[in-house]
Formats: structure tokens, sequence, C-alpha cells
């Protein structure tokens, strides 16, 4: 994919400000810390555009990326910092559940998680949740660059078997620093994109 136009839309906290035009969103969702600016600016081959969303006032928002004027990729707050205060973890969580229950040109969640560490209970919750409500989702593993290849297949392996996954394709290992992944997440996306526009816009992402 060549994402030859990027655009920051709109900073929305609930889904009542979120952009009017109903094109397609991609929406990407991980503990902070995870990588998630790093692999959207990857994704994107854009440095930087993902910290928009960091400067202050913009942390705790949905943020609406409007790629070659054909999708959304929106990037929703990260959850579980721990200095955050409990009162904000929970207007947080509304947010993201808001987001999820009420999107309905979600064509893909991509549920970020790093590749060092085994997921939490509360990210076990989240991918039953996401199963159960029927959010078409991905897990993605980032930082892979980190490990060597036997940690990676013990990493996913672990990630597979804690969240209930079936199958490694379920699992995508990512890494920002290396570019591993990226081709394949666009993949997944294109996929994702063409199965919610009906099958035939195959051609919203093109591959390069
Ligand atoms: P966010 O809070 O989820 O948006 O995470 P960031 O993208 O800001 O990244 C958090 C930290 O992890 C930063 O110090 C990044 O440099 C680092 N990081 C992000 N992605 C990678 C990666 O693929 N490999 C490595 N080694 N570090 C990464």
């Amino acid at each position: 994919m060549k994402a030859h136009e990027v655009e920051f839309v709109a900073g929305a906290t609930n889904l009542d400000h979120a952009p009017k035009e109903p094109l397609p969103e991609i929406a990407f969702l991980g503990p902070s810390n995870v990588g998630k600016s790093s692999l959207i600016n990857c994704l994107l081959s854009r440095q930087g555009i993902a910290r928009v969303s960091k400067t202050p006032g913009r942390t705790q928002q949905l943020n609406y990326f409007r790629i070659n004027g054909r999708l959304f990729f929106v990037d929703l707050p990260g959850y579980g910092f721990a200095k955050v205060p409990p009162r904000v973890q929970q207007q947080l969580r509304k947010m993201i559940e808001g987001y999820l229950e009420g999107s309905t040109r979600l064509a893909l969640l991509l549920l970020l998680l790093d590749s060092r560490r085994p997921p939490l209970p509360r990210d076990v919750e989240l991918r039953a949740w996401l199963e159960e409500s029927d959010v078409p989702h991905a897990v993605v593993l980032t930082k892979v660059d980190k490990l060597k290849r036997g940690e990676l297949k013990k990493s996913r392996l672990r990630t597979e078997e804690l969240l209930g996954l079936s199958g490694h394709a379920s699992v995508l290992p990512f890494s920002s620093k290396s570019g591993v992944g990226k081709r394949e997440l666009w993949g997944v996306i294109g996929e994702a994109l063409s199965g919610a526009a009906g099958g035939d816009d195959a051609g919203l992402v093109e591959t390069s």
C-alpha cells in the first residue's frame, strides 16, 4: 500500500464527534507503550504522523486519519497505563467500548500486544469480548525485533493459547524498527477492506 495522502481529520471523544464520511475503518487498540504509534507511522511510511495524537489533550481521543481519501485509520486510546487514575481509566474504557459497540463501518480492529510479555488477564478478557461481540479483529505482536527466532515462536504459541486463537495466521508478528510484518499486515487490512466492501473493492488497497 502506498499511503499517498494521510490527513489527521478529527480527535473525537465519542462517535457523535466522529467524521461522518462513510469510509471503512481500520482501528488500532493496545496497552499504552505497546508500539501503536510506531506501527501506524510504519504502515503509513510517515515519521511522526501518529505522534499528532500524543500532543497534550489528544491522548484520550479517538483519532481519525483519512488515508488516500478511501479509508480511516482510527487510533484508539491506549489502555492500562498505571499512571492514569482509575476514574480516567474508566472513561477511556467507556470511550473504547462506545466506539467498538457503535461503529458501523469498522472493517477490522487490530489488537496490539507486546511480543515480549505474556498477555495479561485484561488482554484475554478484551479479546474474549471482541469475539463475543462479533468485532472483526486480528492480533498483532509488536517489537518482534527484540526476540530471537525461538523466543518469537514461544511468544506466538503462548499468545494463541492464552487468547484462545486457533492457527498461526491469527497472530501477526510486527516490528516497526525492521519493517517485519508490514507487508503481511497491509495484506490483512486489504482483505478486511475488500470483505467490508462486499468483495468488489479489492483495489481499495494497492500493494507495492
Ligand atoms: P504507543 O504508546 O503504543 O503509541 O507506543 P510508541 O509507538 O510510542 O512506542 C513505545 C516505545 O516502544 C518507544 O520507545 C518506541 O521506540 C518503542 N518501539 C515501538 N515499536 C517498536 C519496535 O517495533 N521495536 C522496538 N525495538 N521498539 C519499538
